[in-house]
């Protein structure tokens, strides 16, 4: 390892990776654990629940009196691992080189690795600025930094928007963002956006020997799949490049398709789920709006059978694009402090679009990498941690941002 780590803030991700957050669950004990340490350094945390109480953002500032400044931001939950074959217990936040001793290949400096569910995705971050918080307190810069931790990314950025929601409201109007999204603390300043749907389609059921008195859900479903199919080609066709995305335009596809009870019946129900990831230069909302308007015009048919039959959509989530640039000052900033020289695309969603959105510029800089994120085996190397604290604690050093 090149840099030092302090022992409290690898305590402090090895605790947060052993809290079982994934999205089903409730974060309070991570957010109680935020809050309680928080308390002892004297600052109040701001806690905005979900509907029903067991999910919490914590919003924080720290810096008493100080105009606002910059948000740390994090989400608490992690994906499943359901299914996927890990050496490692996901919870047990093991530290371990990699290679092993009885690795026998080449000579490659061992390099130690934090592993665990959420090691890189992202709990490392607000680990670590939990454990820096105190630097955050003493600072001597003109800005308070904030502390933004949400729930509910991971299923579609829900818990950010209340936690935006209740900023606003509290008339905070912070100078800039930082997202600790993996991106091995290359700042990030854009990603698509991910809008996702669910179509249920009503037809008219019938023995398989009277079609024409029937509509077949599954049919008039695939002819709305088959709508999303030639909008993606479309996309790879027609659309304007954007360089720096591993596909450099817009996708879309289905993900999932449920219908039919037998072989001789005709469907009455079928329901498929889609999704657009559309540049930051392409409008989803639109996307949307082209599948509707065919599904208006599919449906006028299938009503001549059977008045009842048609189609209703439901939105799974809507995440919108992110794009800044490599001049916004906090880019620059992310830079500076993570002594990097360029920029990154990353490829994932994130609440950065959010932030933007919110009048709030945005950059999104972390440790780790995506490529171990939701995977078996999910680790952030010692390295990376190291890295991310010496751009935290350069952060409550900054005296020159505005
Ligand atoms: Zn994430």
């Amino acid at each position: 390892m090149s840099l030092p780590l302090s022992t409290r803030a690898l305590e402090f991700a090895q605790l947060l990776v052993r809290m079982n957050t994934v999205s089903a669950n409730s974060n309070l004990e991570l957010i109680g654990f935020a809050r309680d340490h928080l308390a002892g350094l004297g600052i109040r945390s701001r806690l905005t629940y979900n509907a029903d109480k067991t999910k919490a953002n914590l919003f924080a500032t720290l810096g008493a009196g100080k105009p606002a400044g910059i948000i740390l931001s994090g989400h608490t939950d992690t994906v499943p691992w359901d299914g996927q074959q890990w050496s490692v217990d996901p919870l047990s936040a093991i530290v371990q080189d990699w290679p092993d001793a009885d690795h026998d290949g080449e000579h490659v400096l061992p390099e130690p690795r934090l592993y665990g569910r959420g090691s890189a995705d992202m709990k490392s971050f607000i680990a670590l600025a939990l454990a820096n918080a105190e630097h955050f307190v003493e600072s001597q810069s003109p800005f308070a930094v904030h502390f933004a931790f949400s729930y509910d990314e991971e299923v579609g950025c829900f818990g950010v928007r209340e936690l935006i929601a209740d900023m606003k409201e509290q008339d905070i109007k912070p100078l800039a963002c930082i997202i600790g999204e993996p991106t091995l603390m290359v700042p990030a300043i854009a990603h698509k956006g991910v809008y996702r749907y669910r179509c249920c389609v009503r037809g008219k059921e019938a023995h398989s020997s009277l079609t024409p008195r029937s509509v077949n859900a599954i049919e008039m479903a695939a002819r709305l799949v088959n709508k999303v199919r030639d909008m993606a080609d479309n996309f790879e066709r027609e659309e304007a490049r954007y360089d720096g995305f591993d596909v450099p335009y817009s996708t879309a596809s289905v993900g999932q398709f449920h219908g039919g009870i037998a072989d001789n019946v005709v469907p009455r129900d079928a329901e498929f789920r889609y999704e657009f990831r559309n540049l930051p230069t392409a409008d989803a909302r639109m996307m949307q709006k082209e599948v509707l308007l065919y599904a208006n015009r599919t449906e006028s048919g299938m009503r001549k059978i059977a008045p009842e039959a048609g189609f209703s959509f439901e939105t799974i989530c809507e995440i919108p694009s992110f794009l800044s640039s490599a001049n916004e000052p906090i880019t620059r900033l992310a830079q500076r402090l993570a002594g990097e020289s360029g920029t990154t695309l990353v490829a994932f969603g994130t609440e950065a679009g959010l932030f933007k959105g919110a009048g709030i510029p945005t950059v999104v800089c972390g440790p780790g990498s995506i490529e171990q994120a939701h995977q078996p085996d999910e680790f952030v190397t010692l390295d990376q941690l190291a890295r991310c604290e010496r751009f935290l604690r350069g952060l409550a050093a900054e005296r020159d941002f505005r």
